[in-house]
């Protein structure tokens, strides 16, 4: 018979959510009355507002329609590709070092492709888990509980480092996964320590993965929402980025990589060109009617409107971190991000989810699920209705 990859066999068992949503529906089961709010999962869950709705829904007619028709476009229309370029990166890039992708979570499971199953990998700790599992689905031998680290370096984030890693810790001619605004920590780095790692990786030969997901939650100007605000970048880095946050994408799919031409391999070929051959041969592209909705989202009328999403779940946010604070614990994030990062020194992160779960029938993450520097740490998501917010705000002042 076929025997299975050996590295699914090293995926850390139980992946984070599938093991929170066990135990919702095991603690709904027993408390049939509890009204469980969620501010656990980082789904987003507002009504794609209307003028970019409207985009998508155009899309869809002209698909009907000889002039708009429109079939295989692998690496994305170039309308989208432009737009992004100027809206994002100042016009820095040509359309053919930005690929339009079905979201950022897909791209980061087919970036290890290019590097092949032997590259050394450095993530943050804690970190968003497709980094982690996306090296181990890659041939990177073990995740971070019980299989040991080999291939995967660990960068602690904690409160004494304020959440930026030791760059000692990086590897030599490594992927460096970097997340910021952070998912989960809601760390933002700022423009020296962002000078500092791509001074790191270019010193050590590595390539940072740069995941901005986030970068339209970003409100204090001084803050980098790209790492091609950074001189060297281009060098170095290459950036994922998402229209599932700011525009509510989640479930349209939808997203980018820059891969700039200047990057190149140890040999000296270049990492673009690999990368536009990866596209054409495994991906095929996005959807053609979500780019409709991409431009849409990117126009002035589109950015206004994702300004009014990003500020609502900013909004829950701050909420959200307000009521922790009363209560007199000390959290990070929420004001440039939309998670909150909460610490209750000393505890077991799993024991804090579940007191939470128990006295306010309020869903969290706990921590440790990130990787071992979570712990002692629960993340809070500012994704939810306002009304639902409001209530998990109300009994977390009340009960915890
Ligand atoms: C939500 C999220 C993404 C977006 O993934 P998509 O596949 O584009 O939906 C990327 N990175 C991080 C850290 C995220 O939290």
């Amino acid at each position: 018979m076929i025997t299975r990859n050996p590295c699914i066999a090293n995926l850390k068992a139980g992946y984070l959510f599938p093991e929170i949503a066990k135990r919702r529906r095991e603690y709904a089961a027993s408390h049939p009355d509890a009204k469980i709010i969620s501010l656990g999962v980082g789904n987003t869950t507002e009504p794609i507002l209307p003028h970019i709705n409207a985009g998508l829904t155009e899309g869809a007619r002209k698909l009907g329609t000889i002039e708009g028709y429109s079939g295989y476009q692998d690496e994305g229309m170039a309308a989208l590709r432009e737009k992004i370029s100027s809206v994002f990166y100042g016009g820095k890039f040509s359309i053919d070092e930005v690929f339009i992708s079905d979201g950022a979570k897909c791209d980061i499971g087919r970036l290890q492709i290019l590097f092949g199953s032997n590259a050394k990998i450095a993530v943050q700790d804690p970190s968003y888990p497709v980094y982690v599992d996306g090296s181990v689905l890659a041939g990177a031998a073990g995740g971070w509980e019980g299989t040991g680290y080999a291939g995967i370096t660990y960068l602690p984030c904690t409160a004494e480092n304020n959440f930026f890693p030791n760059l000692d810790l990086i590897p030599q001619n490594s992927i460096v996964y970097f997340c910021s605004p952070n998912n989960p920590t809601g760390a933002v780095a700022n423009r020296a320590q962002l000078s500092a790692l791509v001074e790191t990786s270019v010193k050590k030969g590595c390539i940072i993965v740069f995941d901005a997901a986030y970068s339209e939650f970003i409100r204090d100007p001084s803050l980098p929402k790209t790492i091609y605000e950074i001189e060297g970048a281009a060098q170095c880095a290459i950036e994922v980025n998402s229209f599932s946050k700011p525009a509510g994408f989640t479930g349209v799919r939808l997203g980018w990589s820059v891969v700039p031409k200047t990057l190149k391999y140890a040999s000296g070929e270049s990492i673009n060109a690999d990368w536009n051959r990866i596209a054409g041969t495994i991906f095929n592209g996005a959807s053609n009617v979500a780019q409709e909705g991409g431009l849409a989202a990117l126009d002035d009328e589109g950015l206004k409107e994702i300004r009014k999403l990003t500020d609502f779940y900013l909004g829950n946010a701050k909420l959200i971190r307000d009521a922790l604070v009363s209560l007199g614990i000390k959290c990070i994030g929420g004001d440039n991000s939309p998670y909150i990062w909460a610490h209750f020194p000393g505890r077991d992160s799993w024991e804090v989810f579940a007191e939470i779960l128990d006295k306010c029938q309020v869903v969290t993450t706990p921590g440790a699920g990130f990787g071992p520097a979570g712990q002692s740490f629960i993340r809070f998501s500012a994704f939810g209705h306002r009304a639902d917010v409001e209530e998990a705000c109300k009994r977390l002042e009340k009960k915890l």
